[in-house]
């Protein structure tokens, strides 16, 4: 089992969007390029939801048989580690090994050496094809990245062991993610960690590092696009000479964990895409429940009240909410509307305030992250949202489709 060149890690907090999504990767599909959907929900989604990783299986099957969907798709455990993995070993065919924690922490003088040891007494640099600086391979340099990382690699192996044990090798795919790190990683730090995976023998297909600017949930980067670029590009020099020189699977590819909708570095990743032939996995799974909200507040009536009833419940637990995503929102509150404001909303000025048309006036990138957030009071409300979602099950529908067809997947694979 293989993931294709490129792939999209695409989900939903309730699971009544499979076809929806799918079928966004079916127009693309008829506009000429494959990609396989990877529905990604992570323990943390479950915890909050209050649902298993079956639900995503069933949601993922049922999807690709009513639209008989022919490519290969598949069903992410995204960001799960030793103590949380078994509970996704029955329904996920692609497991994101999260060792993030693990950066900084020891793995003994003796593995720190013995590695030094295999990869120092060359010239002291390695050319790398596409990489405008040599990476330095001195001694003290590759032990510095082995203190930082040896562990986190030996954690991505033992992880890997334990889903190959129970699942079997070569019947999953394999991703390491490290994008929920302090720092980025440098060229020369991701070489050596991807040698030091090659020793682990992971087979892995796909590779989370942390990029410079920050990914904040559902809305734009914010950054450099130009220090991104360079860093994207410098990584996919560095996964392709290394695919090259340690036996790594030759599909391996870049990771990018967006947090959804990262437009501007869209065109910087198509980009390099067309230019290096090189593959790409891309998740932005949050994207699709907030076109949920905004599929209800257009369908008016109850369904509005109860779009503005989600926020006004966000808005009362503001701490609550964020808590868990407090890395990762930049949230002003001065700039929330009130939730009496919100209820005196029209759906179309509750649609145009939370959905992601960043030169839209109308637009509110700090309702939008809360929302985001926001999904667990949905969640509470049980029933009611999910008949909601049925009711309107259309509306939503259209909307799902159409936002991951036109602003994720033509930008990033068609133009
Ligand atoms: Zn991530």
């Amino acid at each position: 089992m293989h993931l294709p060149r490129l792939s999209m890690g695409v989900g939903d907090r309730f699971g009544a969007e499979g076809e929806a999504q799918l079928a966004a990767f079916v127009a693309l599909k008829a506009a000429g390029v494959e990609a396989a959907p990877v529905w990604n929900k992570s323990n943390r989604e479950h915890q909050i939801t209050g649902t298993k990783p079956e639900a995503v299986r069933v949601e993922a099957d049922a999807a690709a048989r009513a639209l008989q969907w022919p490519g290969a798709y598949f069903v992410d455990a995204d960001h799960i580690g030793l103590k949380n993995v078994d509970g996704f070993l029955a329904a996920s065919d692609f497991f994101t090994l999260d060792v993030a924690d693990f950066i900084g922490q020891s793995a003994g003088d003796d593995a720190v050496q013995a590695f030094v040891g295999r990869h120092a007494g060359h010239a002291g640099t390695i050319r790398i094809p596409g990489l405008s600086a040599d990476v330095e391979s001195t001694p003290a340099r590759i032990e510095a990245v082995a203190r930082k990382y040896l562990r986190a690699v030996q954690e991505a192996g033992q992880i890997y062991r334990r889903i190959a044990a129970a699942k079997g090798a070569g019947t999953f795919v394999t991703e390491v993610s490290m994008d929920e790190a302090d720092q980025s990683q440098t060229p020369a730090e991701l070489y050596f960690i991807l040698a030091a995976l090659a020793e682990e023998q992971v087979p892995l297909e796909t590779v989370a590092p942390k990029f410079a600017g920050r990914f904040n949930k559902g809305v734009d980067y914010v950054g450099d696009v130009r220090q991104f670029e360079q860093e994207f590009n410098a990584d996919l020099a560095v996964i392709a000479h290394a695919v090259r020189t340690f036996r790594l699977p030759k599909n391996l590819k870049l990771s990018v964990h967006s947090g959804s909708d990262k437009f501007s570095i869209y065109g910087p990743i198509g980009k390099a895409l067309r230019a290096t032939g090189a593959g790409l996995h891309l998740k932005t799974a949050g994207t699709t429940w907030l076109e949920e909200a905004a599929g209800l507040a257009l369908g008016g009536g109850e369904a509005l009240k109860l779009a503005a009833a989600i926020y006004a419940g966000a808005f009362a637990r503001y701490d609550e909410m964020c808590k868990p995503y407090a890395t990762v929102i930049d949230i002003d509150r001065n700039r929330l509307p009130s939730p009496d404001a919100v209820r005196s909303w029209s759906g179309a000025q509750f649609a145009a305030a939370l959905r992601h048309a960043p030169r839209n006036p109308q637009f509110n990138p700090h309702f939008r992250q809360l929302l985001h957030v926001g999904y667990k009071v949905a969640a509470e409300m049980g029933g009611s949202y999910r008949e909601a979602l049925q009711t309107h099950r259309a509306g939503i529908g259209a909307l799902v489709t159409e936002n991951l067809f036109e602003k994720h997947m033509r930008p990033l694979f068609l133009m």
